[in-house]
Formats: C-alpha cells, structure tokens, sequence
C-alpha cells in the first residue's frame, strides 16, 4: 500500500487543508456576527443580509462536512488504514488520493454510491440533511 513518505505528504496536505478550512470557518462565524450586528432599518438592507448570512450558513454546512471528512482521514493515516477503500477495501489509485486526499472510497465504489444517491434522489426517499446541498460530494465527477 502507501508508503511512510507518501503517508507523510499526504498527511501534511490534510492539515493544512484543515487548517485553511477551521481558518475560513472562523471568519465566516466572525462576519456574521458583525453583518448582525450592523442592524440597519432599511428593509432592503435586511433581506439581503439575510441572503448572505443563508448563504453562508450552507457553506459551513459543506465546510463542516469536508472537515469531517479531512479529519475522518487523518485518523485512518494514523490506523494504517488510509489508501484503502472503505467499502471494498481495494486501494485507492495514487491519482485520485492526489486528487481528493480525504476519499475514503476507490473509483468504483465512490461512482456506485453516486448512483445510489442519485436514486434515492430521485424517488424521494432519505434526501434529510442531504437536501439542498446536492453538490456536497462530487466524488465520481473526476473520474480519476
Ligand atoms: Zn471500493
């Protein structure tokens, strides 16, 4: 499988992708707050405000989700279990780690779950906390 130096890079793009990530998070916490605190009384003012701070809060909706994942990932460097599928345990390609260092799933698996997704979807089952946020994974997109 993946060897300590390449584990080493890869773990190193992790964090500092974590790190960018709790950075943004920070801002973002900070600019809503101070947006909210800069009430003003024109009722235009408001509703856009109000867009951007739902905008906001769906992008730390996804941000949260990638640092789950980022850390979810570090975890499996430390296990040994990193560059495997999660799923059927085959490795992962080198180019698709390179690609997306916290996939846990290779190509095949990461394409079928897409599928799934896809259907479940469609006939409405199971969208929950998914909904609304369709482009959170595009795991198969790349096809690395
Ligand atoms: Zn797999």
């Amino acid at each position: 499988m993946l060897n300590k130096k390449k584990l080493n890079d890869y773990k190193k793009v992790l964090q500092t992708r974590l790190g960018e990530l709790l950075d943004e998070a920070d801002r973002a916490v900070k600019n809503i707050s101070e947006t909210n605190a800069d009430t003003s009384s024109d009722p235009t003012d408001q509703a856009v405000q109000e867009l951007d701070r739902n905008r906001l809060l769906r992008f730390k909706d996804r941000e949260r989700k990638l640092i789950r994942k980022i850390e979810k990932a570090l975890v499996r460097i430390e296990d040994g279990s990193y560059g495997g599928c999660e799923s059927c345990g085959a490795p992962i390609s080198d180019a698709r780690l390179k690609a997306r260092p916290m996939t846990t799933l290779c190509i095949d698996c990461a394409t079928e779950m897409e599928s799934e997704k896809a259907k479940s979807r469609l006939f409405g089952g199971e969208v929950g906390e998914e909904a609304g946020s369709g482009e959170e994974d595009d795991e198969a997109a790349e096809g690395a």
